[in-house]
This record gives structure tokens, sequence and C-alpha cells, in this order.
């Protein structure tokens, strides 16, 4: 299965700034076929960014959306709107919109379905925080946003699901630590299991899982070499071209 590494540039860079990283970016990965590589720029740069993706190895991702196509939703965005600008990919239930924008499992189910009857591709985020790990309850938070963002999905290869542990989330530090390659992989591993007995085992095997919090390119590598962890989602690393090229190189 071909790595997903995505770059989730949260609410970072203008037009212009998004504009000049892909020009660069561009260049370094040209030769890169050992990855899909998906760019999910804020939504005002989407268009530009589009435009400059357009005969890439690269494809277009968005940051969220509503799980209408249209409608009286003052400030959001539909999967309609996101089609048609170039999106294939929308990352969606990411912990930063859980908590501070109270999104709830329920309401991210409704957008994971929603992309999916729309052909978009969900990068569902699940991952536990610092205390729920220190408690022990690690799989038991994982399990229950897996079951419930993925009530009623039968698509699911169509799916990529990000295990990324809250705790190990840059937030712009560059310092933050990344979770180990045992520990992501145990998660991993629970999750591929999950889908199995949610789905089958042909499903499960074909269904990405992919890394995030704190991946760069000094760890890259040695998480992406586990063998159920099929790629990442990365923030603060994927803000520049030349370590964000690196990671992809990674990948194999
Ligand atoms: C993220 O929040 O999706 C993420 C992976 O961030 P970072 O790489 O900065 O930890």
């Amino acid at each position: 299965m071909q790595k997903l590494i995505a770059a989730n540039w949260k609410m970072n860079k203008t037009i212009n700034e998004a504009v000049s990283f892909i020009s660069e970016f561009k260049k370094l990965i040209k030769d890169i076929k050992n990855a899909e590589i998906v760019i999910c720029p804020p939504f005002t740069s989407l268009q530009a960014v589009s435009k400059e993706l357009k005969n890439s190895n690269i494809k277009l991702g968005a940051q969220n959306m509503h799980f209408e196509n249209a409608g009286a939703f003052t400030g959001e965005i539909s999967p309609l709107m996101l089609k048609e600008i170039g999106c294939e990919y929308v990352i969606l239930g990411h912990s930063e919109r859980r908590e501070f924008f109270n999104e709830t499992d329920d309401l991210i189910n409704k957008k994971v379905a929603a992309a999916l009857k729309n052909g978009l591709k969900p990068i569902l985020c699940v991952g536990e925080t610092a205390e729920q790990r220190q408690h022990g309850k690690t799989e038991d938070v994982i399990e229950d946003q897996i079951i419930k963002c993925l009530k009623g999905v039968d698509k699911i290869k169509d799916v990529a699901i990000a295990y990324e542990p809250v705790w190990a989330i840059s937030r712009g530090n560059p310092n933050q630590k990344a979770a180990t390659k045992a520990d992501a992989e145990d998660a991993h591993l629970f999750i591929r299991k999950l889908l199995e007995g949610m789905y089958d085992e042909n499903a499960a095997k074909n269904t990405r899982i992919i890394y995030g919090g704190s991946m760069k390119p000094e760890n890259a590598k040695e998480l992406l070499a586990m063998p159920d962890i099929d790629g990442g989602l990365v923030g603060n690393a994927s803000l520049n071209a030349k370590s964000f090229a690196e990671i992809v190189k990674s990948a194999r």
C-alpha cells in the first residue's frame, strides 16, 4: 500500500506564502513515487494552491467542512465547494476542532458520511489526551471515537484514519516529542484489529492508518518503517518545504 503523507497547515500561510511553498516543494519532490502527497492549506489558499498543483504529483485537501451541501450555515464551507475547488481529501475530527470548536463524534460522523457521499476522502483523526493515556484509557478512547465516527460508513477503504495522540501534537513547538515508534505501532495495530472486527480482514489491511503528532525529518523514517504505520499527518514540520520534502522521502 502506498504511504499517505499529508500536510496539515492549520491556520498558517497567506495565499502568497502558500504559493511560494508549493513552487519550492514541487521541485524538491518531483520524482517521488513512493508516497501519495496531500497538502491541506487554509480555505483561503485552496484555490491558488489547487492551480499550482495542476499536473503535479501532489493532491489537495481541506482541514474541515460542514456536512450539508448548501444552506444557512454562516461561516461554513460545504463538501460541494471543496470538490469544485479540486480537493480530494478532507481532514475531519482533528483534536483541535474537538477541543476548541466542540466537535463531537456524532457531528464528525455526519461529516465523514457527507464527505464520502460527495467523493471526498476523509482523513479521520482520533487519539487520546495525556490524561486519558495516564489512566490507561487509550484503547477505550480510540475505539469509542472510531465506532461513533464511522457509524453507517461502508466505504472504509476511502477513509484514512489518523492516529494523533493529543499529547504528542506540537502546537507549533518544534521540540515536542512524538510518540515512540513502539507506542504508535501498538495503537495502529489496535486500530487495524478494530477495523477487522467492524469490517473484515481485507478492509482492515487496505485502510491506511497514518500517524500524526510531531512527525519531523528526525523521526519520520523510524515511524514510517513500522508495519502498521501507513503514512503521516504532519503539522508544524510541513510548513517548511525542505523539512516536509524530507519527511516525504522517508516513506518507503
Ligand atoms: C496535527 O495537529 O495534525 C499535527 C500532526 O501537528 P504536529 O505535526 O505539529 O504535531
